[in-house]
């Protein structure tokens, strides 16, 4: 048998790979790509299944206010994929909705690759309303969602098996989104001993091959159904009889659906496996902290670490030799990545952003809980710290949810602060956030700034591209945080560590804490170049060494493929 032969299926709503195709919206998404990158470069035989997205999330334009504005995105799919001949069908509403894929290739560090499908319904023989139904992500109603999970779980296992993949052992939900794919497996073990009433043991065979990977702390973050609409898209299944299995207090809950039929749960990082047992309790939940690929590093940190840490790329762990980096070689990969960014900046928004300036760098998307507004609520604070403790300029980006109008304010907000402090901080909001202005966000700025509600950011992982960019985290505690901080060797904590779940932190209290270490830190960079250097080859040493997906695909192959 073919070695390469797909054993694992990994299916995500959205996959961000080229950054030129729009089929993913942020941090799920991107994690997905980097998941997908090391388990090519690890051989691990994988294939992966998404939606195509013609229309992709959204193209983010800013006005003068700061208002967004949302335009589909244009893409070709033939640029980038290789169209397939196999069709499935799936059912939605009493018809057949005809499914086809786009191959794409993902080619490891040593050339194994890793085929990922998207699934495409834009075909002639759909009916119009169908065609339209992978053509937004994220996108319309609770109706349009639920065709789209139905398309993604359901017509994805009919295409991997049109496709000739019998040897996946393993079905990873990367998310609720993906929790359909048990129902169609059931299907399948009703279908080969052709029978029609479910039993435990067909539900033990489902779980036997079903992993799950749990991505959110909030509530609103995971999907339910009403039953009602359930069965109008769907149509009745007997599975929807088993009361606890796939339906909850009426509702089809995809998170519960996906908590049940799966041997192994987890979160990804130490702490939102805490929270994850706590929300669903009776659930044997576990923890593998997320990481990031080594295609977050910039060229010139890419050339600095060949010559000093040769095979980093096979291994990431050996990115602990940094440590045996001069501060001079540092610097100096460092100001390239910088100028990069500064000259972006600066072509992008005039505002004359300079190099030997402290820069902040505050990406992510703009939602409440992130806290894009913490570091801006005191200007009075802020006009008072640079005097004291010096300059410094804020790079932000990051898109609202199309629906979310309070994080569509929090932009507005920030780009009102930047007319109010423009005398005395620069600061940039630039619009349509995407991957090769993360990648240069990441590496070119000097201090990473992350502000999130505990306990609500289940990891984050901007800050671990910052970290293999030997950009320290100034963050408060929660996520990934929690375990890659070490104060004044690998950044700063903003806040108290709440070590009991839950307890949230005083708003107030977060931005006094922030101004302070923000000072912390300004006095180092200005004055102690020695000692914020060596944060920097800690942040690389301790923090790029692991948390990387090579390390976190290693504990998936143990914990939950083998
Ligand atoms: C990495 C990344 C994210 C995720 O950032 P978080 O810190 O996890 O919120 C979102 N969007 C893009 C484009 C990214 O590259």
């Amino acid at each position: 048998m073919n070695h390469n032969e797909p054993k694992i299926a990994y299916f995500s709503m959205e996959i961000g790979l080229d950054p030129a195709m729009p089929t993913y919206s942020g941090g799920l998404g991107v994690l997905a790509g980097d998941t997908i990158l090391a388990a090519a470069d690890l051989h691990v035989p994988m294939a992966a299944v998404s939606l195509l997205h013609r229309k992709g999330y959204f193209y983010q334009r800013l006005a003068e206010d700061g208002t967004q504005i949302e335009e589909p995105v244009a893409w070709n799919p033939d640029d980038f994929t290789e169209q397939l001949p196999q069709r499935v069908t799936v059912t939605i509403e009493g018809r057949s909705v005809h499914v086809r894929a786009w191959k794409y290739e993902v080619k490891g560090a040593s050339g194994f690759s890793v085929p990922v499908y998207f699934l495409d319904t834009d075909l002639n023989e759909n009916d119009k309303q169908d065609r339209i139904l992978t053509h937004y992500l994220y996108g319309l109603d609770r109706r349009y969602r639920l065709c789209q999970e139905i398309i993604l779980g359901i017509a994805g296992v009919r295409m991997l098996r049109a496709l000739g993949h019998h040897s996946i052992k393993r079905f990873h939900m990367n998310e609720g989104h993906a929790s359909l794919l048990a129902l169609e497996l059931l299907d399948e073990q009703l279908r080969a001993k052709n029978e029609s009433a479910i039993t435990p043991e067909h539900v033990g065979a489902v779980r036997e091959q079903c992993v799950f990977t749990t991505h959110t702390p909030v509530a609103a973050g995971h999907d339910q159904f009403d039953m009602e609409l359930v069965r109008r898209v769907l149509g009745p299944h007997e599975a929807f009889t088993l009361d606890g299995v796939f339906c909850l207090n009426g509702t089809l809950n995809m998170t519960y659906v996906a908590l049940n039929l799966s041997h192994y749960v987890n979160g990804v990082a130490k702490r939102h496996g805490q929270v994850s047992r706590k929300m669903f309790e009776g659930y044997q939940i576990d923890a593998i902290t997320n990481g990031v690929h080594n295609r977050w590093v910039s060229e010139p940190m890419q050339e600095l670490f060949d010559r000093h840490i040769p095979g980093w790329r096979e291994d990431k762990f050996s990115l602990r030799y940094a440590l045996s980096i001069s501060c001079e070689e540092l610097t100096k990969a460092h100001t390239a990545a910088k100028r990069e960014l500064i000259n972006e900046v600066n072509r992008e928004t005039n505002l004359g952003f300079d190099m030997d300036i402290l820069t902040l760098g505050f990406a992510r998307r703009a939602t409440m809980y992130k806290r894009a507004h913490l570091l801006i609520s005191n200007p009075g604070r802020l006009r008072q710290l640079v005097e004291q403790a010096g300059p410094f300029q804020v790079v932000y980006a990051g898109k609202a949810h199309p629906q979310d109008n309070e994080g569509k304010e929090l932009i507005k907000r920030i780009v009102a602060a930047s007319r109010e402090l423009k005398d005395c901080i620069k600061i940039a909001y630039l619009p349509n956030y995407e991957m090769t202005m993360a990648r240069k966000i990441v590496a070119g700025v000097d201090v990473w700034l992350n502000t999130p509600q505990p306990p609500m950011e289940a990891s984050g992982t901007s800050g671990m591209k910052a970290a293999m960019n030997g950009v320290p985290s100034l963050s408060v505690l929660d996520g990934w945080w929690i375990e890659g901080w070490i104060e004044n060797i690998t950044g700063w904590a903003i806040g108290h560590n709440s070590r009991s779940i839950g307890e949230s932190s005083d708003p107030n209290k977060d931005a006094e804490d922030l101004y302070r270490k923000l000072e912390h830190v300004l006095r180092l960079y200005y004055h102690d170049r020695a000692r914020f250097c060596s944060i920097m080859l800690h942040a690389i040493a301790l923090n790029g060494s692991f948390f990387n997906t090579q390390r976190m695909m290693q504990q998936y192959v143990l914990k939950a493929y083998y």
